[in-house]
């Protein structure tokens, strides 16, 4: 049997944390479920989702449908593209059959690359890798999701770039479904046709995607969210605080420069092992940002201490701590004559 491999390259940056991510869980359950309803995709597609942040794994190597178990997404800072496509192409290397003369492996790999940010490590080598090995014999969609992704980029990978500009519950049910929908035209395609044609996007637009047609002109935004990552004084596990862009009243055309509080999520140490070891130095200033939730972790009443290190760590009411990060030993008035400070963003 010829299989239909599938693979969803998925990012999982710090920016994703909260309902994006349960969203991403839930879309690839949807999917599964979705093609397990039809006969033609239950013979042919296989499934591999490789998940990215500052680091890039494959969490489920090609599977049959019946066998595939939805996984847990990590999350962690950073948004390593280039290291991302190199495992994709390890993946389909090792993972896909080749056609030889003896044997007719399988059908040609469809990609689905989702992201939400530019890449913080150096993709060139691996683009142009993709170019020259891979482009011929795999075809990938690109999606991002918001707009400030690096459209450059993504339109050297392929000619179908799309964007899902909007963030709402039903958008993202109806990308879901067009993703279902575009798979299970591959597998028939394949039985009717013997051939996979690459993606349509024909249906995209329909489907609340914006179709790039050229990367250049599109206006790719800074990011909307601000996202902090903090440590435990107590039990020294990281947390992630996300902000974001306050919306503005009325007409105007001006985004907003403050960000208000979307959550406090507690990770466990899987977080640092997703994420890139280098740090950014983009900083915000707190006067951005509004509001101050309590430690996610333990309960302190503030998750939002700064050391000399320049890392966020919680704090009870004595003000007395060491830090997690640095292990130096702290005091902190708690008078609240604190004033603002920068303090460094995560890398998205
Ligand atoms: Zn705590
Ligand atoms: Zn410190």
């Amino acid at each position: 049997m010829r299989r239909l491999p599938i693979f969803f390259v998925l990012d999982v940056s710090e920016s994703m944390i909260g309902e994006p991510l349960r969203r991403m869980e839930q879309g690839i359950e949807q999917i599964v479920s979705t093609l397990r309803q039809d006969p033609h995709s239950l013979e042919t597609v296989f499934i591999s989702l490789i998940a990215f942040a500052g680091k890039a794994k494959a969490i489920t190597p090609l599977i049959d449908l019946v066998s595939f178990y939805p996984p847990k997404m990590p999350v962690g800072g950073g948004t390593a593209l280039g290291e991302a496509l190199d495992v994709l192409m390890e993946q389909i290397e090792t993972k896909v059959e080749k056609t030889t003369y003896e044997k007719r492996g399988d059908w040609e790999p469809v990609v689905f690359l989702i992201t939400d940010g530019k890449p913080t490590d150096n993709p060139s080598k691996a683009v142009q890798r993709w170019r020259t090995e891979f482009a011929s014999r795999a075809s990938m969609v690109a999606i991002t999701l918001g707009t400030n992704a690096d459209m450059q980029v993504l339109g050297q990978l392929t000619e179908n770039v799309l964007a899902l500009e909007n963030s709402t519950e039903e958008d993202f049910r109806k990308f879901i479904e067009w993703v279902s929908a575009s798979v299970r035209a591959q597998s028939q395609k394949v039985e009717v046709e013997g051939k996979t044609g690459g993606v349509s996007l024909e249906k995209a637009e329909s489907s609340g995607m914006t179709v790039v047609d050229n990367v250049d002109t599109f206006a790719v935004t800074d990011p909307d969210f601000v996202v902090l990552t903090g440590k435990c004084s107590k039990n020294k596990k990281p947390y992630l605080l996300k902000y974001a862009r306050s919306k503005t009243d009325g007409i105007s055309f001006i985004k907003t420069q403050h960000f208000g509080l979307e959550g406090a999520f507690a990770l466990d140490e899987g977080y640092f092992e997703w994420s890139s070891e280098t740090t950014t130095q983009e900083s915000v200033n707190t006067s951005a940002l509004d509001g101050v939730p309590p430690c996610p972790q333990c309960g302190n009443p503030t998750s939002f201490a700064i050391c000399e290190c320049q890392r966020l760590l919680c704090l009870d009411s004595t003000g007395l701590a060491t830090c997690p990060w640095c292990s130096k030993s702290l005091q902190f008035d708690m008078s609240g004559g604190g004033g603002n400070f920068d303090v460094n963003r995560g890398q998205g």
